[in-house]
C-alpha cells in the first residue's frame, strides 16, 4: 500500500523550493557570465562549433564501393534490429552479377527516419557487410517532418567520421 507523505508548511507554499532554484540558476548565470571562455560549459552553436568524440552516434552514412555502389545487400537485419521502426527497405534484385562485388540484392530505396530515430547504434551493429554506420555529424536539424526522411541518395553522402 502506498504510504502517503506528508507535506510541512513551508513545502505546501512551494516558495522556499523555488527561491533556492532560483538561486541556482542565478549563481550559474553570473558564474558563466565572468568566468573564461574555456571554463564555460556551454557553446555559442552554430558561431561555435566542436569536436565530438568518436564515439558519438550521429547522422547515418550508406558506404558504397569504389564503383559508387552501396555496400547494402537488403538483408533488412538493421531494420529488424532497429528497435524505434525508424528504418524502410525495399529491395531489388540484381540482373547481372557483378564479379567484383558480387551479390544478388540491392535497396530500391533506403529511408532513415530521423524523428523516430534514437541513434542507438544498434543497426551498425547488426550490419553483416559494414553497408550502415554512426557518423559524428551533428548538424542535422530539420524544419518539417519530410525534411527527417533521409534517403539513400543522401545517406551516402553523409561526411565519414571526421578523424577517419
Ligand atoms: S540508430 Fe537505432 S533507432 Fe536509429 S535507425 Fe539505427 S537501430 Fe534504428
Ligand atoms: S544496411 Fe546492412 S543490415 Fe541493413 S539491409 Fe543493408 S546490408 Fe542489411
Amino acid at each position: 500500500m502506498k504510504k502517503e507523505v506528508k507535506l510541512s508548511f513551508w513545502d505546501r507554499l512551494y516558495l522556499p523550493a523555488v527561491i533556492v532554484g532560483m538561486g541556482i540558476t542565478i549563481k550559474h548565470f553570473f558564474k558563466n557570465l565572468f568566468t573564461r571562455p574555456k571554463n564555460r560549459y556551454t557553446v555559442e552553436f552554430p558561431e561555435r562549433k566542436k569536436d565530438v568524440p568518436e564515439w558519438y552516434r550521429g547522422l547515418h552514412r550508406l558506404n558504397t564501393y569504389e564503383d559508387g555502389s552501396v555496400k547494402c545487400v537488403a538483408c533488412y537485419c538493421c531494420a529488424t534490429a532497429c528497435p524505434a521502426d525508424a528504418i524502410f527497405i525495399e529491395a531489388e534484385e540484381i540482373e547481372d552479377l557483378d564479379e567484383e562485388y558480387p551479390r544478388e540484392k540491392r535497396p530500391k530505396q533506403f529511408i532513415i527516419d530521423l524523428h523516430r530515430c534514437i541513434f542507438c547504434g544498434f543497426c551498425q551493429e547488426a550490419c553483416p557487410k559494414d553497408a550502415i554506420v554512426l557518423t559524428n555529424e551533428y548538424e542535422i536539424t530539420q524544419l518539417s517532418r519530410e525534411q527527417g526522411l533521409i534517403t539513400m541518395e543522401e545517406l551516402v553522402k553523409t561526411p565519414k567520421k571526421k578523424m577517419d
